[in-house]
């Protein structure tokens, strides 16, 4: 190692003066975008029923060309596919990266600073699991998606809803049953959960959630299974509350997802212009026709309803109560998603909470799938393409702009958010991984064998064929 100068050269000392306008310049010089290539890959492009053999190239975080011919420049990677198949990063649509082991995981026992260190786990178990975007379906975590968004810490790209926008007593309600009007808990006044009642309380939380970087806002309409004080067929929220919500999202040109299972609190989220409703378990055909004639999302939650709750005897910390909830849940869900199946509605996959120590979660949130009649690309596409159309409801809130430089803003609005695809200047969020998932869906539990290769924009989280 050369002895360090005592003098500063001219050039140092003036980029201390103008550190902008100097290190634009020397990051021009410095650094070519770094290139991957993908050779001899057979492509799910995240659209279509097949797999098309090719390359893909990679440079820096965009994917710059797909093609038997294409080729990568002098310094690039260079993967050898070996026939293997290269399908788009996953994302899962209703993610709680904050919360740990339940609802109240942080009131008690940890201080923010442990919930965020602590989610760096389930950071990495999503990057592993191949899912390189996460909706976070509330918490905070907007910190957390700054932080994976400027390249702080490993992670999937971030969409936060922010704090729980819940009513009192309602699904999100993280105090004490002996609270009273005016008492502030320790969730709450740390942006994990607002209670808030009244339409001008509700604008606030919303507002304060926009404001710390949510990109989309998550409303509790309904009672829950395990929550505390709300039971299953309460409706939570007027409509002129909800609206208020929706209103103030949509001032800032994105959407609202609901909490909501009962078909009461459905339909009334839905009157109130929510776009995404997570759960639906317990609603009747017509409100799933309803859904499907004014495009209406599904967020699909088959771990909880269809295994956790299929014996819910076994959940030894159940009442009889809350398990007689449960089996209402798990009868109703495999009704639910066989109307959703038949009717065709928008349907996206969010594994929820819980998992790190329980096994690859939201992976196999989109497995299960198969057991409901859903097709392996019809579940492919509820984890690619038409997550990212959903997630793209968020507009000009998205803080990732940089896929399609080529097209003109029109070309891009048509073309979408470039995450979930394989496409030319679509970001290069993808996984390389042995066996055809369009065949055998299984393929994806297995991904510490399975998967080869998973890279998010641009950047190599894991490759084994080195
Ligand atoms: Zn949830």
């Amino acid at each position: 190692m050369k002895p360090k100068s005592r003098f500063i050269p001219i050039a140092v000392l003036s980029s201390l003066l103008f550190p902008s306008a100097l290190s634009a310049q020397e990051e021009k010089k410095e650094e070519a975008p770094k290139q991957v290539l993908f050779t001899d890959v057979q492509i799910f492009n995240g659209l279509d029923d097949k797999l098309s053999p090719g390359n893909v190239l990679v440079e820096g975080n965009l994917i710059k060309a797909i093609g038997k011919d294409v080729k990568a420049g002098e310094g690039a990677t260079v993967i050898d596919g070996g026939g293997r198949t290269l399908m788009p990063g996953l994302i899962d649509m209703h993610s709680h990266l904050s919360i740990h082991e339940g609802m109240l995981d942080g009131r008690d026992d940890w201080d923010q600073m442990a919930t965020g260190a602590i989610s760096q786990e389930r950071l990495r178990s999503y990057l592993d699991q191949g899912f390189t975007t996460a909706r976070d379906a509330g918490g905070n975590v907007q910190g957390l998606a700054k932080a994976v968004r400027l390249g702080r810490i490993p992670g999937p790209r971030i969409y936060p809803s922010g704090g729980f926008i819940s009513q009192t007593g309602g699904h999100g309600d993280v105090g004490r049953w002996n609270d009273q009007p005016g008492s502030t808990n320790y969730l709450s006044a740390n942006g994990f959960s607002y209670m808030v009642d009244g339409v001008d309380e509700i604008m606030k939380a919303v507002r304060t959630n926009i404001r710390s970087g949510a990109t989309q806002i998550k409303i509790m309409g309904g009672g829950g299974v395990a929550s505390e004080f709300d039971p299953l067929h309460q409706v939570q929220f007027t409509l002129e509350e909800m609206q208020a919500a929706v209103k103030v999202a949509a001032d800032s040109g994105t959407y609202c997802l609901v909490h909501a299972y009962s078909d009461e609190s459905v339909n009334r989220a839905i009157d109130a212009g929510v776009k995404c409703i997570e759960h639906n378990f317990l609603v009747t055909e017509d409100t799933i026709k309803r859904m499907k004639k004014e495009g209406i999302a599904l967020s699909c939650q088959s771990i909880i309803s269809l295994v956790t709750f299929a014996n819910p005897e076994q959940i030894t910390f159940f009442s009889a109560d809350q398990q007689t909830k449960a089996k209402k849940v798990n009868t109703g869900a495999s009704q639910m998603f066989e109307w959703a199946v038949k009717h065709d509605i928008i349907m996206v996959t969010g594994g929820d909470m819980f998992g790190v120590a329980d096994g690859p979660r939201q992976a196999v949130n989109m497995t299960k799938m198969v057991d409901v009649g859903l097709s392996p690309f019809k579940i492919l596409k509820m984890g690619t393409s038409d997550a990212a159309k959903v997630i793209g409801w968020c507009g000009e809130m998205n803080p990732y702009k940089d896929a399609y430089p080529d097209k003109t803003p029109e070309e891009k609005a048509e073309q979408g958010i470039g995450l979930g695809v394989i496409q030319e200047g679509a970001y290069a969020d993808m996984i390389l991984l042995d066996g055809n998932p369009l065949k055998d869906i299984k393929v994806l539990e297995d991904y510490t064998n399975n998967f080869k290769v998973i890279i998010r924009n641009g950047e190599v989280w894991k490759n084994t064929l080195k």
